[in-house]
């Protein structure tokens, strides 16, 4: 043990904490404290983080609290796949309960550790999302999202048997399956991804089964989705939706989620802090300006995360909600940091062209945006969505694309129903230019 680790106070985890000292809070003392153990126990326990702090000049015993973390360093999804597979981890292995994995679309899997007292506190986070959208123990939740390694599903299940509801894991797929279960058991409340979400509404509407069935309310995580998807879905199936936030690194889904006035999504301020910032800068921008979502973690025992780029672009609400909630509130997430692509030059977001589609009539929320470039120079966009035949898309759809994107788009009508729903992200951008051409940031 050298210098530094010696001063250190002693590890705190739940098991030995004393009584009541753990409770989450977010009063300014409780974050100070929260954070300072967990730079501590960090550079005390992790190789990897200790190489982390050293780096950047941070001596873990002058960190005091929220006023430090301009001066700690941020933690990217690169470093943390280069520390894989534990490298972060910073309890013993015999303190490992669970471990969950991102889906790994790009590049090395992304793992996640729990201890026993990080399994609690997720499952209250997301009990207490539960409880922001109504569902009681009265309430029959059907979980329709993927089990396993991915975090979604035991994260959707654990959170609604701490709410005390019936609780039907059904995983996702197989629509006869769902519907059943849906109609047999009176299933209240569906947890789905969005895209999901709308394939069951679209076949619950077109088999005119809306009457059979007892839904009040869908729990929809897991992917950015635009309002026009939202709205197609609760009318469809006559419910109330809420969007319910996560991600792999921070727990998973449920640690947050809007209120019933549907402006904003509070965020659990007890468990981890939120800074927004500027992803080319990094620095902080005021409150209401659109940034980077950065996490550090207040409880986290078994991976804690240190001003954590989550890529997740949003902004802070200045103010409080008008609910009475003391929990702050993040905006709906507008997209990822990378999923901006250069079309001549031209940055575009898929959240761009939702916002089109949810104030065009004729025209589904499903879209896929497809980018080429068919003589070698000059990119083509091409948005197909889902229309009626009989739709003028050619005019009024890319006309205002153009104007909101700011590039000439093609539109392509193609029938209801025709793209594809998928149970995982649905995936939105085509780019079939070669990748150095595509323009795509790091
Ligand atoms: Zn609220």
């Amino acid at each position: 043990m050298d210098r530094v680790t010696e001063k250190l106070d002693p590890p705190a985890t739940r098991a030995n904490a004393s009584a009541g000292a753990d409770r989450p809070s977010s009063d300014p003392a409780s974050i100070d404290a929260g954070i300072r153990r967990t730079v501590q126990q960090a550079y005390r326990a992790s190789d990897w983080w200790r190489a982390h702090l050293d780096a950047a000049g941070v001596d873990p015993l002058s960190v005091r609290g929220r006023a430090d973390l301009p001066r700690l360093p941020f933690t990217t999804k690169l470093e943390l796949r280069d520390a894989y597979p534990l490298g972060w981890v910073m309890v013993p292995d015999r303190d490992i309960r669970r471990v969950h994995a991102s889906s790994g679309t790009t590049g090395k899997r992304t793992l996640c550790a729990y201890t026993d007292g990080d399994l609690q506190d997720w499952a209250d986070q997301f009990a207490r999302c539960y409880r922001y959208a109504g569902v009681t123990e009265a309430d029959r939740v059907q979980v329709m999202v993927g089990f396993g390694l991915w975090t979604a599903g035991n994260g959707f299940q654990s959170g609604a048997e701490r709410v005390g509801a019936m609780t039907v894991p059904t995983g996702p797929g197989n629509v006869e399956l769902q519907l059943e279960m849906m109609r047999d058991l009176g299933t209240t409340t569906i947890c789905a991804t969005s895209s999901f979400a709308l394939l069951i509404a679209e076949e619950v509407a077109s088999r005119h089964l809306r009457d059979s069935l007892s839904l009040r309310r869908g729990i929809i995580g897991s992917e950015r989705w635009g309002a026009g998807m939202r709205a197609r879905i609760d009318d469809l199936l006559g419910i109330e939706s809420f969007d319910v936030y996560g991600l792999t690194e921070l727990y998973g889904p449920g640690v947050g989620i809007d209120c019933d006035r549907h402006d904003g999504i509070h965020v659990w301020s007890d468990y981890y802090v939120v800074e927004i910032v500027d992803p080319e800068t990094l620095e902080p921008v005021d409150p209401g300006q659109e940034g980077e979502i950065v996490i550090t973690t207040l409880r986290k025992e078994a991976m804690p995360l240190l001003r954590y780029r989550t890529r997740d672009r949003s902004w802070l609400y200045p103010e409080p909600c008008a609910c009475g909630s003391p929990f702050p509130r993040i905006g709906r997430i507008l997209g990822r940091t990378d999923d901006m692509v250069k079309v001549r030059g031209v940055a575009i977001h898929p959240a761009q062209v939702d916002s089109v589609l949810s104030t065009v009539e004729g025209v589904g929320p499903e879209y896929q945006i497809h980018i080429s470039r068919p003589d070698g120079h000059r990119d083509r966009l091409v948005v197909r969505v889902e229309g009626e035949a009989v739709f003028d898309a050619g005019s009024s759809l890319s006309e205002r694309l153009h104007q909101v994107l700011g590039v000439r788009t093609e539109v392509e009508i193609v029938e209801y129903g025709s793209l594809p729903r998928t149970d995982r992200k649905a995936r939105r951008v085509f780019d079939s230019r070669s990748d150095e051409d595509a323009g795509d940031p790091p």
